[in-house]
């Protein structure tokens, strides 16, 4: 059963569900086929991605691109609880994403991207509870492990754990950095830079030359400055092109230590948190930030969302694809097993403005909370929630009480929630 072991890099076994999952999505974005591997949570997520591209006049389709080996690159990085355990895992199938705009086709965004998965799956030998609550893969109707088994009380579907298990959890989208691409971009920025940069020169000697040129007569002299703009236009260019590529590089840098400045103030945090709930993990937290972020950000009024007790800042609207690059906790309060959380995300979205569509960095601080006492539990579904008090499974994603007992439904008392969200 340890068949996703991520130490197994070479091992074909993860390149199973990764690779049917990237199948999925592609169908997702063409057929609007929500993917059968997906979470419950995550298919909310893509379902509100498509609604707001919808309500933007936006349509993103996905096409899968087959890149070489079938090498699964899984990394390192796994955490796990109690009964299950999440890896990421990313791979060589890459993906060409594609924004039109669906009234005028003037907009037409296309880039290449890499997908990274985290798959759920059962940690060894455990068997998680009859009274487990989960959605129905079918029919998306909140139920529990036991019933699902049994056979789903809405659609009559049977389940064998081996279909409710592995999972994907949550999917994060990485720029592809193409190295012949690479090539072939810089082999035509140098030739830009030396034709752009020969042409002024050439008109310079020879000006130069006429008017102050050593030859005796004046074909020579066009000759010499001819020459001379030839060569002094290819140094020069060739100068900017090694300038253009370092200022690329530090920008780049740049770009990838964004948050380093916090490492320790959020080491030293995290490690606050761990010590009261001790399966609390930053991988957890990362895949936690982005499915709250993306939520909160595609809905089109986040305080209906019971994981937000906030408003989306306006700036948020623009946000069609988000992906999380980095975050950093600031500051952490524990106050009577309630975990209050200040943290600054850096993120690199696809925004839609004006029609246009452009990748953009942003920063945003990002406030959630959770009361501790519950330890973190990674087979949590907000689809599916099992009531505190009559013990009934329901639909909590947009509920503040529980539809059969009324009893109040606090969110924060099971999960992460955000309860202010501000772009800095
Ligand atoms: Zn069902
Ligand atoms: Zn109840």
């Amino acid at each position: 059963m340890n068949e996703f072991d991520v130490k197994n890099t070479e091992h074909s076994a993860p390149a199973v569900p990764y690779k049917k999952f990237v199948k999925q999505m592609s169908k997702w974005y063409s057929t609007g086929e929500l993917p059968e591997l997906a979470s419950q949570d995550l298919r909310f997520v893509l379902e509100l991605q498509k609604q707001k591209l919808r309500s933007l006049g936006l349509d993103m389709k996905c096409e899968l691109k087959k890149k070489g080996s079938d090498r699964i690159n899984s990394g390192d990085t796994s955490y796990s609880d109690r009964v299950f355990k999440n890896t990421f895992i990313s791979g060589n199938a890459g993906m060409t994403r594609n924004v039109v705009s669906t009234q005028d086709q003037l907009t037409k965004y296309t880039d290449d991207i890499d997908l990274m998965v985290i798959i759920q799956e059962l940690n060894d030998g455990t068997q998680p509870g009859d009274d487990m609550p989960l959605c129905c893969p079918h029919c998306g109707a909140p139920s529990t492990l036991g019933e699902l088994q049994a056979g789903c009380k809405h659609c009559g579907t049977h389940f064998l754990m081996s279909e409710l298990y592995p999972k994907v959890m949550n999917y994060f989208t990485f720029e592809n950095h193409d190295i012949k691409q690479t090539k072939i971009k810089n082999k035509h920025d140098l030739t830009t830079l030396i034709i752009a940069s020969i042409i002024p020169m050439i008109i310079i000697c020879i000006l130069f030359n006429l008017f102050a040129g050593q030859a005796q007569n004046t074909i020579a002299n066009v000759i010499f400055g001819l020459f001379g703009g030839i060569l002094g236009g290819a140094m020069v260019g060739g100068i900017l092109f090694v300038f253009k590529k370092l200022f690329e590089s530090l920008r780049l840098m740049g770009k990838q230590l964004r948050g380093i400045g916090h490492l320790v103030s959020t080491l030293l945090n995290a490690d606050k948190i761990k010590q009261n709930d001790p399966e609390f993990s930053s991988e957890y937290f990362r895949d936690k930030i982005t499915s709250l972020f993306r939520m909160a950000v595609y809905s089109k009024d986040a305080t209906v969302l019971s994981c937000c007790k906030c408003r989306c800042p306006k700036e948020a609207a623009e946000i069609i694809e988000a992906r999380l690059h980095n975050f950093s906790i600031i500051s952490c309060q524990i106050k009577d097993m309630i975990c209050d959380v200040n943290l600054i995300l850096y993120l690199d979205c696809l925004h839609c403005r004006d029609g246009k569509i452009k990748i953009k960095s942003d920063k945003y601080r990002m406030r959630m909370r959770k009361q501790i006492k519950t330890p973190t539990g990674l087979g949590f579904s907000f689809s599916a929630v099992s009531c505190p008090s009559c013990g009934a499974s329901f639909d909590a994603r947009n509920v503040k009480a529980c539809p059969y007992c009324n009893n109040e439904y606090l969110h924060e008392e099971h999960d992460w929630i955000i309860t202010d969200l501000k772009r800095i």
